[in-house]
């Protein structure tokens, strides 16, 4: 029997694995899906906000708080790229410039740092292709973007080299209380545990139910969005709110890490928890209401639309709790944002719940933290030279848009999670994330990493399983021996 078992490897339950991984505890870590980060996670503004928003009081404000402080100082030492740009909620007349007052006095309340009501000549000396029609703004520098799936992947990876034992492609249907724990089936495997920590984002309500009686119901909420391309990138250099509403903090226009600008989301309530389709009504809605903020965005140069869903819950807060009647069976559940700004600060919540629950926490005599990612395009000509004299791999140029090579593609799949989809590459090392979308690069990638990984090229999904590209091979190309080539 493993001491702890967490369901669902996105952000939250990443964050969780990589703060039990300091103490000497066997961990497990169950995903339903064949990569990490794969849920909401992925799909997201990837703000990490500075906590002005939520009422003082709640968990939600406190753990903003903490966590924008933590994720910073995470993604500094594990190599996360993240930026502190900071944020401006806009005003547009006297009823947002009343809201934006309250936002402040909340902020104060909940121990934001730096905040600043500006005048309009202010908020458009500092962003001068906002509206004209911009009556007054607050500003928060403490807020800052971060790559979501780079930092859940990070959490994830540094949990995996210390110990903890990850299973994708590893959906639990069913759990079972046995003496002295919880007995879990998740596919093919069944894990024995003391205890459970439940991190299935939307679906935490039914892993709830799978062994308490009901507590809680999720009820998702879709956003969509455009990301545009790098010509865009620097129209604004804050993340550019509105004044939220009772469907969340409304559109934004925000640079993301990248380098490029996102623009959305809407909010659409949707019956099921994995519907991430984007709607022609959705987007035109994220449109008209940018326009309000920015008004020059040009949408021709949009590269993708995506869309995540929200765990919202019929409670207002995080719900963080241990499941009535099932001791040792902590609940992270309707963590909708600021959920990836508050993700370690979460993660420190249910460390203290499962102490509470008898959980004994020693630390390990060593923790390895050491993580670097090579990032080919951002060193100088001569360390490039070294590095491809060294290892030729680094020479061969894959995604020309991003410029990211066979090297680096190569390291991730030598990495501490592999990657086995296109998609799962292109979140490790930022192929396909350019102009082109993959549309030059996929096939060279799916090439790469079949032969990297030793299987057929067929056997390489976009992204999750069952997102097949080649569907079988030619007769020619069967009778060819060809290893990577052809498919249909
Ligand atoms: C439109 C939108 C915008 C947002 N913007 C921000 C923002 O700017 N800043 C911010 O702080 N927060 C933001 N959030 C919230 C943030 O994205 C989430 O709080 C966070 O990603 C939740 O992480 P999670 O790990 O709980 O969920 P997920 O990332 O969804 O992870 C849950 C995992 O559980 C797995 N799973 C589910 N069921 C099972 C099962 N039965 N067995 C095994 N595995 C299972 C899933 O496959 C998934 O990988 C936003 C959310 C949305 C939708």
């Amino acid at each position: 029997m493993v001491d702890v078992t967490i369901i669902g490897c996105g952000v939250i339950g990443a964050a969780t694995a990589f703060a039990l991984a300091r103490y000497d505890l066997s961990v497990v870590l169950l995903e339903r899906e064949n990569d990490v980060a794969d849920g909401t996670t992925k799909a997201n503004s990837a703000i990490i906000h500075a906590g002005y928003d939520p009422e003082p009081g709640t968990l939600m404000a406190r753990l903003n708080v903490e966590g924008n402080r933590m994720v910073k100082e995470l993604a500094r030492r594990l190599d996360v790229p993240c930026k502190e740009i900071g944020s401006m909620v806009l005003a547009f007349d006297e009823g947002d410039l009343g809201t934006i007052r309250t936002l402040y006095d909340r902020g104060v309340q909940n121990g934001v740092p730096g905040l600043r009501l500006l005048s309009a000549e202010e908020a458009l000396a500092l962003e001068p292709n906002l509206s004209r029609e911009v009556k007054g703004a607050l500003l928060a520098p403490s807020a800052a973007v971060i790559s979501p799936w780079e930092f859940c992947l990070a959490l994830a990876e540094t949990a995996v080299k210390n110990g903890v034992q990850l299973f994708l492609n590893s959906p639990v249907t069913a759990i079972e209380r046995i003496e002295g724990g919880y007995r879990i089936t998740a596919g093919e495997r069944v894990v024995e545990s003391r205890m459970v920590v439940n991190a299935a984002g939307v679906h935490a309500d039914r892993v709830h139910d799978m062994v308490a009686p009901h507590a809680f119901t999720t009820h998702p909420s879709r956003g969509e969005y455009y990301l545009m391309d790098k010509s865009q990138g620097a129209l604004v250099g804050h993340v550019i709110f509105q004044c939220p509403n009772a469907d969340g903090k409304g559109v934004l226009v925000s640079p993301t890490v990248h380098g490029n600008l996102i623009v959305g989301p809407n909010a659409e309530p949707v019956d099921d928890g994995d519907d991430v389709a984007v709607t022609a009504g959705g987007l035109a809605f994220v449109k008209r209401q940018a326009a309000r903020s920015v008004p020059d965005i040009n949408y021709r140069e949009s590269i993708r639309n995506f869309s995540g869903v929200r765990a919202v819950t019929d409670r207002p807060d995080f719900i963080i709790e241990e499941a009535a009647g099932a001791p040792g069976f902590i609940d992270l559940g309707g963590i909708k944002s600021p959920g990836l700004s508050s993700a370690p600060a979460i993660a420190a919540e249910a460390v203290k719940l499962l102490a509470r629950a008898g959980l004994a926490l020693n630390e390990k005599p060593a923790f390895d933290e050491q993580r670097r990612r090579v990032r080919f395009k951002e060193l100088s000509s001569r360390e490039k030279a070294a590095l491809i004299e060294k290892e030729p791999a680094y020479g061969r140029v894959i995604c020309r848009c991003e410029t990211i090579t066979e090297g680096e593609i190569l390291a991730a799949v030598r990495g501490p999670i592999p990657p086995v989809s296109i998609d799962g590459v292109k979140r490790r090392c930022g192929s396909g994330m350019g102009r082109c979308q993959g549309g030059f690069c996929g096939p060279r990638v799916q090439e790469i990493l079949a032969r990297a990984l030793g299987v057929d090229q067929c056997e390489i999904p976009q992204d999750t399983a069952g997102s097949r590209i080649l569907t079988g091979r030619t007769k020619q190309s069967a009778d060819n021996g060809e290893k990577g080539g052809a498919g249909v």
